[in-house]
């Protein structure tokens, strides 16, 4: 890979306003991509959307509300007018309680999230490119993909979904030339893991856990990002490619 090796291609990334979006959107911009950042917040986008101009990458950005269908279709029409090459679907949100007293509404607010608008975005995406400019779709994932994640699950739930999601969309699609992969992090401190990292205990907890013996940064995500979206991966599709810092493999 090198720094063109996006050089001039589109690229949404849903969650992109923070943390690891944020951050695969900077990585984007580094191989010459141009990042389109959608998430609910005009006000962190436009941040990001500047800071991302300062560093030199040309960036733009979409308001969406991805539990709202209606917000998933006008930023298909907004993306597609010029042409996408690829999609980042890192936007994501956690709520913890035991399994015993998970409520229904919350189950499926995780799920609406995680899962389902993935799919929905993705399958809108696939067919609204008419000129078939669209090669890669990247789902990020987590350990809960692979493993239990206790006090989490419809996050595991949803996040191990997205496995299947993939394998399934990538075999369906090989031969429109659209490959589907998830990415997996292992612990990286964002908004999304600050309840539990904030907290010293379990913070050592999960960090003894880890080969490597600390948490990710999250400007690590961006290569691997990257390789998923760039012709240095062409013929990998419906694979779960995890950033964990040895966790999964100890
Ligand atoms: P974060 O909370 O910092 O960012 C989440 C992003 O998703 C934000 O931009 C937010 O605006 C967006 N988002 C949430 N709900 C949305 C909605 N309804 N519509 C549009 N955008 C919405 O969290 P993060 O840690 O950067 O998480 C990014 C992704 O990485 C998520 O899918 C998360 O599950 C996954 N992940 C994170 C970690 C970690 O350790 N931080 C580990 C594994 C997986």
């Amino acid at each position: 890979m090198s720094t063109e090796s996006l050089a001039g291609r589109r690229v949404l990334i849903t969650g992109g306003s923070r943390g690891l979006g944020r951050a695969i959107a900077t990585a984007i911009g580094h191989a010459g991509g141009e990042p389109i950042l959608a998430a609910r917040s005009a006000d962190q986008l436009s941040i990001a959307v500047e800071q991302l101009r300062a560093d030199g990458t040309s960036a733009s950005s979409v308001v969406a509300d991805l539990s709202d269908r209606r917000d998933i279709d006008a930023l298909v029409s907004r993306v597609c007018r010029a042409g996408l090459h690829g999609v980042v679907h890192a936007a994501g949100i956690q709520h913890r309680a035991a399994a015993s007293e998970f409520s229904d509404a919350d189950f499926a607010r995780v799920l609406g999230v995680n899962l389902i608008a993935p799919f929905t975005l993705a399958r809108e995406l696939v067919t609204a490119d008419r000129h078939s400019t669209l090669t890669s779709q990247v789902f990020i994932g987590s350990l809960g993909s692979s493993i239990a994640i206790p006090r989490a699950v419809a996050y595991s739930a949803a996040k191990s979904g997205l496995l299947g999601l993939a394998r399934t969309l990538a075999t369906e699609w090989a031969p429109r030339g659209v490959r589907a992969n998830v990415l997996s992090p292992g612990y990286f401190h964002t908004e999304l893991t600050d309840d539990l990292l904030s907290d010293s205990e379990q913070r050592a907890r999960i960090t003894s856990r880890i080969p490597m013996g600390r948490l990710g940064r999250p400007d690590e995500l961006g290569g691997p990002a990257v390789f998923l979206l760039c012709d240095a991966s062409s013929y990998v599709t419906g694979q779960q490619l995890v950033v964990d810092g040895g966790w999964l493999g100890s």
